[in-house]
């Protein structure tokens, strides 16, 4: 095939993979690049065999082998989960720096597009509602979510370097809470997180008071906000992320109703840093890529939950 690839760096990945098959069905050819640290080949059973998908196993803050001109380097790879990031904070790191080297090299090299996954974390704990791409972000440096923030925020920071001294055409994403099929079940992110607790009859885990806020976008949406992007010639940051703000004791009220399940509620500790409030404001990509979200958050549940007991025993 002589059409130059797409490489999807963390393409085995809950984002990754929904993004391998959005392209590959767009008529792209697709390069993944995964080292499995928290993807799973499961999540490319409908790519595996096509011709215009091949999965390369490589960890891309060590080398990243794909030794053809490229279309476009998407670079994905990154523990994304605190529950993940946390107890893998050096990978994080590397992921981030090492990685985004990498992934840059690949793309400067056929002078191709390159577009970052960065994160709405890179704004912390922020001090401004809602959060737009001008502000700077109120993030703890030294704290244990620094491994992933500082992270994304060196990732941007290099990935501009590129752009201003090499000339690379540099696009970086903040991608904000995103949900939807694939997540893992033990991802511990909070709606799979408190779906899976539904459907076992166990308590609903309210971290703090349940009073932080955050913003949650399904899967497809964002896929079609990524692919705009990519197609864009956009430089810089920008947004994506569904702006309906929701406090955490009302998604677990939503999913008790959605699901019909008599678990209670239980509160724990509220992990250290954990953003008070987060949402995106999303009015360049809307102006920019005119591109927003249209899934409602009670059609996305629905969907989520279809493919969770799907893929296991989880009782109604
Ligand atoms: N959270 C919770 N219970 C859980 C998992 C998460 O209350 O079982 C809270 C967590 O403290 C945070 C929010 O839900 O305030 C979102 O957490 P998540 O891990 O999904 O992502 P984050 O936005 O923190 O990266």
């Amino acid at each position: 095939m002589s059409q130059r690839p797409v490489v999807v760096t963390g393409g085995a990945g809950f984002l990754g993979s929904h993004l391998c098959e959005a392209l590959v069905a767009r008529g792209d050819r697709v390069v993944c690049v995964d080292n499995l640290s928290t993807g799973v080949l499961d999540n490319l059973s409908s790519l595996m065999g096509h011709p215009a998908f091949r999965f390369v196993m490589a960890d891309v803050s060590r080398d990243l082998p794909v030794d053809e001109p490229v279309a476009a380097v998407l670079h994905f790879a990154s523990p994304a989960s605190p529950s993940e990031y946390l107890v893998r904070p050096l990978e994080t790191l590397a992921a981030g720096s090492e990685g985004t080297r990498h992934a840059l090299e690949l793309a400067a090299g056929s002078a191709a597009r390159f577009v970052l996954a960065s994160s709405s974390e890179v704004y912390g704990d922020p001090t401004e509602h809602p959060q737009a791409e001008s502000y700077w972000g109120y993030v703890n440096p030294i704290g244990p979510r620094s491994v992933y923030d500082e992270s994304k925020r060196f990732a941007e920071a290099l990935s501009m370097a590129w752009c201003r001294h090499k000339g690379a055409d540099v696009g970086i994403l903040r991608i904000f809470n995103t949900y939807g099929p694939r997540q893992r079940l033990d991802d511990g992110r909070v709606l799979v997180n408190f779906l899976v607790q539904a459907l076992q009859c166990q308590p609903l885990t309210i971290y703090g008071d349940g009073n932080q806020t955050r913003s949650m976008c399904f899967v497809d949406d964002l896929v079609s906000g990524v692919l705009a992007f990519l197609d864009s010639d956009v430089v810089g940051a920008i947004n994506l992320g569904n702006p309906e703000e929701h406090s955490i004791l009302e998604l677990a009220q939503m999913v008790l109703d959605l699901t019909g399940s008599p678990s209670p509620l239980v509160h724990s500790e509220l992990p250290l840093d954990d953003p008070r409030r987060r949402c995106p404001d999303v009015s360049r990509a809307k102006c920019i890529l005119d591109w927003e979200p249209t899934t409602s958050l009670a059609a996305g549940l629905l969907s989520t939950l279809a493919y969770l007991r799907r893929c296991s025993s989880l009782s109604p």
